[in-house]
């Protein structure tokens, strides 16, 4: 039977710290007393096989990092409504009735921001009607909960309602790693890897690095826990984290709120994290509390009294790092000493102090005219976030001034706004002039219809306390800048509606001509009473499977296709493969699978494919989207990909660094799967993306010397050397490859690397990772 409810306030916490106890006492019997992290404690109690992985290869476990081959089980899978499409096809291939491990789907990316939360969820849901219907009716079929249109942001409502210390948890997201601030490991994964853990089978991770960061002192005033992650960005770079945990630990971990650790860890996937993680500390325990989890917390203090946590109560059990645990990597920052951050334009990592950004902007020609602030999303829209902003607004009201920039709030949860509704404070936003948006992702992913009269080319600048920036992200419009703030600094410059307005130093002139300076701003870190649950059509819809239930997709639709399983690998090497385009600078997931308008076309795979890199950069003629067939004739890259698709001329891409950086989506590997790729070339990757080319059968390469690159241009004709062995071989061997210039007839070979496992070698053979799980199942 079907009932809608709020978990977090009706649901008690499922038996799991009795598995994880005895997983844990495993862990500690091969690893003795050895000091271990915090995140490697979660992630070895999720463990399949505790010896085999920690044992292998290694020195007794003391040195797996960056090298064992983690196999997992995570407690949980989470799906937002973009992903989710892929994600379902794919596990509806597999004919089970149920999921191995629960999962929800969170209705939260296909909602345009425009006029305000109301008419915008109205249209949103007329939009996407066919899509939301085949989601719910998977939804109810296998009986995962389901939260519609307007229930809120998937990481919000993970934060509120899923996330648990000590469990580990997969979303189909990058910014998965949200629910860290509350002690989860949680991992952004594409939608086959969520298959792979719905089906049951064990999921891989290389034992990750663990960077150590340890924080001092207390924030001081201006300063927001997104500080703390815009700061760190400046210092690893986008790729800086990459095959790394990053795990916080020291003094002042106790001063920030849970939701402002959530904040932090929700931005570490900017810097390539595998994920990111706070210890539980009491303000922890008051956000569970808060959102209606008291019993979590008397679980919590049950498992620190359990018998066998040993006198000295291990500190896995109050979910702490071991004192004196090995970190690859130390930074430091002193709170007390922290200044406000603004990053970008269109990268997370470029970050400017606060008491600079005037200069700064000013010596870069950036627009001075601020023409929209925004804040919320699912990195800043705490209670305290937007009680901090309350603060400045109605400082504002008083000395009767309005933002002189457009001003829009994007609340993470229906639960969210209800008690913001509830506490007054979203009548102090909506008298200020805020807009409100619906409860959900909007200007943050593309979904931006602008009322504002700024076109597409227009060269323009916004500030939001979102947490990624890339060019054309927000408004699809590639001229528009991108900085990204803590909510209360976005706030105080939308007031001024300027770039070059410093809140801590200078004023504004109020209409009657006073100058006014705002004070600092000051929040509540939840609310004084529990959350309110809201309007409840928003609440989850939580089921037993119902085999009987029908899944709802038209054979006219141009939003859903079924799946058509991808060939096998051939029995030999590959050969005659074409290099379609040779790529040169960032190639993000956006650019090889843009957002915003395509995300309509999420689950149905020949249509979307239409966009595949349609804004990456040919390096031989500094052109976007422009690819040549053998003949000289110009394509889009997208076209050229089709027309070789259906002249059977397979290929593969060349590019630079960090390759498929930024989300999990796996359209970015299944849409050149789709059409023809075999091999994706390049200098470097992010992690998400590697892995999931590898699970549609995508081949990822590095050029073992980077200069190759310069070797090799489009058209050139390509074969594997070794590639057939070192697959067969189950991921050992080396891989060349051989490219012959079809006008000099010049052949040469070009050393590679690569990182394929054993089960991933597999998953390739077999043609994609879903191949060989259903002939398993
Ligand atoms: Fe949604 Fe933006 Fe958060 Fe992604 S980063 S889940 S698009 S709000």
């Amino acid at each position: 039977t079907s009932s809608r409810r709020h978990l977090s306030t009706a649901q008690s916490l499922p038996p799991t710290y009795e598995k994880l106890f005895n997983k844990y006492t495993d862990v500690r019997r091969v690893l003795g007393k050895q000091r271990l992290t915090l995140a490697e404690k979660i992630l070895y109690s999720h463990l399949d096989n505790v010896e085999e992985s920690l044992l292998t290869d290694t020195d007794n476990g003391r040195s797996i990092r960056g090298k064992a081959n983690l196999r997992l089980k995570p407690d949980r899978v989470n799906m937002q409504d973009a992903s989710a499409q892929m994600a379902l096809l794919q596990f509806m291939s597999c004919n089970l009735e149920r999921p191995a491990i629960p999962a929800s789907i969170h209705c939260d990316h296909l909602i345009v921001g425009s006029k305000g939360a109301a008419d915008d969820l109205e249209a949103g849901i007329q939009t996407n009607k066919e899509v939301f219907d085949f989601l719910e009716s998977a939804a109810r079929k296998y009986g995962m909960d389901f939260w519609p249109p307007g229930a809120g942001i998937i990481h919000q409502t993970v934060l509120e309602n899923y996330a648990l210390p000590g469990l580990m948890m997969l979303g189909t997201d990058s910014h998965s790693p949200n629910a860290g601030g509350l002690s989860t490991v949680t991992i952004g994964v594409g939608g086959a890897d969520a298959v792979e853990a719905l089906v049951g089978a064990p999921w891989e991770l290389t034992a990750p690095k663990i960077i150590g960061v340890e924080l001092t002192g207390k924030l001081g005033d201006w300063v927001a826990p997104k500080d703390v992650i815009l700061r760190l960005a400046g210092e690893l770079s986008v790729r800086g984290g990459t095959g790394s945990i990053i795990e916080y630990f020291g003094s002042g971990v106790d001063t920030l709120s849970c939701t402002g650790m959530a904040t932090c860890c929700n931005m570490g996937a900017e810097v390539g994290a595998t994920t990111s993680i706070f210890p539980y500390t009491d303000a922890s325990a008051r956000y569970l509390a808060s959102t209606g989890r008291t019993q979590a917390t008397r679980n919590i203090d049950a498992l620190q009294n359990f018998p066998g946590a040993g006198a000295d109560r291990d500190a896995y059990f109050r979910f702490q790092a071991d004192e004196g645990a090995q970190y690859d990597h130390v930074i430091q920052i002193d709170l007390s000493k922290l200044e406000p951050r603004i990053n970008g334009p269109f990268t997370p990592d470029f970050a400017t102090p606060l008491s600079k950004f005037k200069d700064v902007a000013r010596e870069k020609q950036w627009p001075e005219a601020l023409s929209a602030g925004l804040i919320g999303s699912c990195t800043n829209s705490s209670y305290e976030d937007m009680t901090r902003v309350e603060s400045l607004l109605k400082q504002a009201a008083d000395a009767g001034l309005k933002p002189a920039s457009d001003f829009y709030v994007t609340p993470g949860s229906e639960q969210i706004r209800a008690t913001l509704e509830r506490d007054g404070t979203l009548e102090t936003i909506e008298s200020a002039g805020g807009i409100l948006l619906s409860n959900a992702c909007g200007p943050c992913i593309g979904q931006w219809k602008r009322q504002d009269g700024v076109t597409k080319g227009t060269k323009n600048a916004i500030l939001t306390s979102y947490n990624r920036n890339f060019a054309g992200r927000n408004d699809g419009n590639p001229e528009t800048m991108n900085f990204l703030a803590s909510p209360e600094v976005v706030t105080a410059m939308a007031f001024a509606g300027s770039t070059t307005f410093n809140p801590m130093t200078d004023t504004l002139k109020t209409p009657d001509g006073r100058d006014f300076k705002f004070a600092p701003p000051r929040g509540l870190e939840g609310p004084q009473t529990p959350f309110e649950a809201g309007e409840p059509s928003l609440g989850v819809l939580s089921q037993e499977p119902d085999p009987s239930a029908q899944i709802a997709i038209s054979p006219t639709s141009d939003r859903l296709a079924f799946l058509e399983p991808f060939p096998a690998f051939p029995d030999s090497e590959l050969s005659g493969l074409r290099v379609l385009v040779k790529v040169t600078g960032k190639c993000t997931t956006d650019t090889i699978s843009a957002a915003g308008p395509w995300l309509k076309y999420k689950g149905h795979l020949p249509n979307i494919s239409t966009n595949t890199l349609n804004t990456a950069i040919n390096a031989e003629t500094g052109e976007v989207n422009a690819a040549y067939d053998l003949d000289g004739t110009k394509h889009t890259i997208p076209e050229l990909a089709q027309r070789w698709k259906e002249r059977g001329q397979e290929w593969l891409v060349v590019a630079e660094h960090n390759y498929g950086e930024g989300s999990a989506r796996e359209h970015a590997a299944l849409q050149p799967r789709y059409l023809g790729a075999r091999v994706i070339l390049v200098k470097s990757f992010a992690r998400i993306h590697q892995t999931n080319l590898k699970k549609q059968g995508v081949v990822p390469l590095t050029f073992a010397n980077e200069a190759d690159y310069d070797r090799i241009a489009a058209g050139d004709i390509v074969a594997t050397v070794g590639l057939y062995d070192m697959l067969r071989n189950g991921g050992q061997g080396d891989v060349h490859v051989k490219v012959t210039k079809e006008a000099t007839g010049e052949e040469f070979l070009i050393p590679t690397n690569h990182a394929i496992s054993k089960d991933q070698a597999g998953f390739i053979l077999a043609g994609s990772a879903l191949n060989l799980l259903s002939k398993g199942l």
